[in-house]
């Protein structure tokens, strides 16, 4: 957490704020900026005009343009990052992180006309950076096409949950969504990439766009199917099997050992 969805979430209402000239860059905390020391380069863009409000998988893209310069900067939420603009956040509390909303988590401040944009990340593992490097992202999950997804599968033997997580594959799913869709997919977590079939790697392209508009439409990457069942006394909806609990790729791992071969 935050997911896909979640990081969908905080670029909408950013939008509302194209054409705004960004005025400041405060960094209560300078080890925010990225690569570390980077905090002075950041300034290259103050007095410029935001163009464009884009994401790809987890990354939140801004876009910069002024008279002598264009310039984006990348903010990654990490695992507890919340945005707000003028102290509301698109989401009020993200799952498995504090409840409590204090600005001394600030990170990073944005002035854009009257508006101040802040990320509020109490285990500061995000980040802000100037000119990040888009390309070393796998596919956008929230499009992704069975051929898109089969190319990102070609000559890897990686768990298909590590696999799912390893944004340079496939860019924006976190643990809770990648559980979602090998759930309903009927794929096991510890099944080797390259023993998925052809018509299975077809259901599971379809499962990734699936997953991600329901659980957009219900609110957050919590609100899957799956999500009551992470618990050791949970039956499956499915089929009445004890839920599996297994570490995958260093992330706790819920999965059906039924219906998920
Ligand atoms: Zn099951």
């Amino acid at each position: 957490m935050p997911e896909i969805i979640e990081i969908e979430m905080y670029r909408r209402p950013l939008i509302a704020l194209v054409g705004e000239r960004l005025s400041g860059i405060e960094l209560p905390d300078v080890h925010y900026a990225r690569p570390v020391g980077a905090d002075a380069t950041l300034a290259a863009v103050r007095s410029t005009s935001l163009t464009a409000v884009r994401r790809v998988g987890k990354l939140l893209l801004l876009d910069h343009d002024g008279p002598d310069l264009q310039g984006t900067l990348g903010l990654r939420f990490g695992m507890t990052g919340r945005l707000l603009i003028d102290e509301v956040g698109p989401i009020d509390r993200l799952e498995y992180s504090s409840g409590r909303n204090d600005p001394a988590w600030d990170r990073v401040r944005l002035r854009y006309g009257d508006h101040v944009v802040a990320v509020r990340d109490p285990r500061r593992l995000g980040s802000i950076e100037l000119e990040p490097e888009e390309s070393l992202l796998g596919v956008d999950a929230w499009t992704i096409s069975f051929e898109d997804l089969d190319a990102a599968m070609a000559g890897r033997s990686a768990p298909m949950k590590s696999f799912l997580l390893n944004q340079k594959a496939i860019a924006g799913l976190g643990n809770l969504l990648a559980d979602e869709v090998l759930w309903r997919a009927g794929v096991s977590p510890m099944r080797p990439v390259n023993e998925v079939h052809p018509a299975e790697r077809e259901r599971l392209a379809a499962t990734i766009r699936e997953v991600i508009t329901d659980l957009d439409r219900r609110g957050g990457s919590h609100r899957g199917d799956s999500f009551p069942l992470r618990d050791a006394a949970a039956t499956c909806t499915r089929d009445g099997a004890v839920m599996r609990h297994d570490t995958v790729g260093g992330r706790s791992t819920w999965w059906c050992p039924a219906h998920q071969g």
